[in-house]
């Protein structure tokens, strides 16, 4: 059972380590801090800005009550990218596919 205490944005003072997508977060940037308690135990997540702006967009916060791990988000951008351009056919990267379903999910036009 997760309880989400807070969920806050703050500066990076360090790099820190992106938990849904694994890419750095550069110092000075702004990201994302999620703090917690999953079955009685703190935890911190810290993630992009834009990786949790995708998976409030994709509603893959609403899949059971276990949170979401970085295992599904890794998923659910395969799956996505997949409809979005099912001729590419998963050969690129995962950051490059990221960076694809990002930029059609959070900038693109929905039809
Ligand atoms: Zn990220």
């Amino acid at each position: 059972m997760i309880e989400v205490l807070s969920n806050e944005k703050h500066k990076a003072r360090k790099e820190h380590v992106c938990y849904f997508c694994g890419d750095t977060i550069k110092k000075g940037t702004v990201y994302n801090r999620q703090d917690g308690k999953f079955d009685g135990d703190w935890y911190t997540v810290k993630t992009h800005i834009s990786c949790s702006e995708l998976a409030v967009k994709l509603d893959m916060y609403d899949n059971g009550e276990d949170g979401l791990t970085n295992h599904e988000f890794r998923d659910i951008v395969n799956e996505k990218f997949e409809e979005l351009l099912p001729e590419f056919e998963m050969k690129t990267t995962f950051r490059s596919r990221l960076d694809v379903v990002k930029m059609q999910v959070l900038f693109g036009e929905e039809s």
